[in-house]
C-alpha cells in the first residue's frame, strides 16, 4: 500500500530495531487481521465478550484470570487503580478525591523505575498511587524492598524489562515472597516480555503485557492474575479504565493473537542468527566495521547483530552515522542504545533479506561519502 505512503507524505522504514513503539510496533498475522475486521464488523454484548474472551485468554494460559487492555501502560494505571480501590463502590467514583489516608503507594525497586518511552511512574498516578522507590539504583534486596513498605502502601511494582538495573536487583519469586509476608498484591510490568506464563507461576498476583509487542497483536495490552484482582481490574471500566477502553475490534485480534502465539512455531535464535549472518560476512569486509552476533541482554532467545565502528577509521560519530541511516529515502532504524560506545544493535525478526541488503548498501555509501559533520 505505497499510496499511504503517497497519500501522507511518509518515509518508507525498514525496523531493525526490534518491537518499537515509535515505529508502529509489529504486523500482525492476517489470522488476526481478520479477527479484528470481524469485530468492526459485529455488534457484541460488551462485558460477555469481554468477560468470555478474558476466561478464554485464561484457560489458554493455565492462569486464574484474564483480561484484555488498551495497552500495557493503562494496564500499569488500572492495576494500581485496582488495588487502592479494591471493590469499594465510593472509592471507585471517587478515586479522584481520594482522602491520602487510603493506602496508595507503589513500592518500586529504584532500578526499576523506568522511563520505557514514558515513565513508569506515570502510569502509576495515573491510576491514583505514588511511586516509591526501594533500594539503590544499583541494588535493592528483599530486605531493602521490605523496608520500604508502610500501612499507606498499596501493591509492590516489578518492572521486568531489559530498561530496568539487572545485577544486584531481587527476583520476581523474591518480590512475591515480600508481598506474601506483607499481603500486598504483587504487579509484574512484563510489557516486552515472551513468557506469558513464568511471572504468575513465580508468584505475582497481577502480570501486565504489551499485546503489540511479543504478541504480535494489535494496539491492546493483557492483564493476567488472581482471580480476585482481576475482578478489581476489571471494576475500573466504570472508572479511570474509560479513559483508556480498548474496542471489540481489539480484544478479538488479541485474543486470536495469543492463541497463535502459543500454538504456532517461533523463530529461534539460531535461526535469527542464521538470517543475518550473510550481512555480518559483508559488513566485516568495510575498514573500521566488525559485526558479530550478540545474543539478548535480558535473557530472551533473540540473536541481534552488534555492529562496532572504529571512528578514527570511518570518520563518523557513531551518534551521527544513527542519525544519517534515519534521515535517508528510507528511514533505517537501529537499535541506539550503546551508540556512544560506537556500537549499534540490529534486530532482524522484521528484516528481510532484501532489506539487510539495503542497510549495507546504505552503510558502505555514507562510510564512502564520509562525515559532513
Ligand atoms: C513497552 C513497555 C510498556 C508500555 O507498553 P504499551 O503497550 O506501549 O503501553 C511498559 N513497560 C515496559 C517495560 C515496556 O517495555
Amino acid at each position: 500500500m505505497s499510496s499511504v505512503y503517497e497519500k501522507f507524505d511518509l518515509k518508507q522504514v525498514i525496523n531493525a530495531s526490534g518491537r518499537m513503539t515509535i515505529l508502529g510496533v509489529s504486523t500482525p498475522a492476517s489470522e488476526v487481521v481478520e479477527s479484528v475486521s470481524y469485530g468492526l464488523n459485529h455488534y457484541f454484548e460488551m462485558h460477555d465478550l469481554v468477560k468470555k474472551t478474558g476466561d478464554y485468554i485464561a484457560r489458554l494460559l493455565g492462569v486464574e484470570s484474564a483480561l484484555v487492555v488498551s495497552c500495557a501502560s493503562a494496564g500499569i494505571a488500572q492495576c494500581v487503580a485496582a488495588t487502592i480501590v479494591k471493590d469499594n463502590p465510593w472509592l471507585l467514583d471517587n478515586l479522584h478525591a481520594a482522602p491520602l489516608t487510603v493506602p496508595h503507594e507503589v513500592v518500586v525497586p529504584k532500578g526499576h523505575n523506568v522511563n520505557y518511552g514514558a515513565p513508569v511512574g506515570s502510569m502509576v498516578a495515573l491510576g491514583g498511587g505514588r511511586l516509591v522507590e526501594a533500594g539503590y539504583s544499583n541494588e535493592c534486596s528483599p530486605a531493602q524492598l521490605a523496608a520500604a513498605i508502610t500501612p499507606s502502601t498499596a501493591a509492590l511494582l516489578y518492572v521486568k524489562s531489559h530498561h530496568c538495573v539487572q545485577k544486584s536487583h531481587l527476583s520476581v519469586a523474591q518480590a512475591a515472597d515480600v508481598a506474601r509476608q506483607h499481603n500486598l498484591p504483587l504487579i509484574v510490568d512484563a510489557a516486552a516480555e515472551e513468557d506469558l506464563q513464568c511471572y504468575y507461576q513465580m508468584g505475582a498476583d497481577l502480570v501486565i503485557y504489551s499485546g503489540a509487542k511479543a504478541i504480535e497483536g494489535p494496539g491492546s495490552g493483557l492483564v493476567i492474575g488472581r482471580s480476585r484482582y482481576v475482578e478489581w481490574v476489571t471494576l475500573q471500566s466504570k472508572g479511570i479504565g474509560r479513559a483508556m477502553k480498548i474496542g471489540k475490534e481489539g480484544i478479538l485480534g488479541l485474543t486470536e493473537a495469543i492463541e497463535r502465539y502459543l500454538t504456532q512455531p517461533k523463530i529461534s535464535g539460531s535461526e535469527m542468527a542464521a538470517h543475518m549472518s550473510p550481512f555480518i560476512e559483508q559488513l566485516n569486509q568495510l575498514d573500521g566495521v566488525s559485526a558479530r552476533v550478540v545474543w539478548d541482554a535480558a535473557g530472551r532467545d533473540i540473536a541481534r547483530t552488534e555492529i562496532h565502528f572504529d571512528e578514527a577509521v570511518t570518520g563518523w560519530s557513531t551518534g551521527d552515522l544513527v542519525q544519517a541511516l534515519k534521515n535517508g529515502d528510507i528511514a533505517i532504524y537501529f537499535r541506539g542504545y550503546k551508540s556512544n560506545e560506537s556500537i549499534i544493535e540490529a534486530d532482524v525478526r522484521s528484516v528481510s533479506a532484501e532489506q539487510l541488503q539495503i542497510i549495507f548498501n546504505r552503510i558502505q555509501t555514507l562510510l564512502a561519502t564520509g562525515s559532513r559533520a
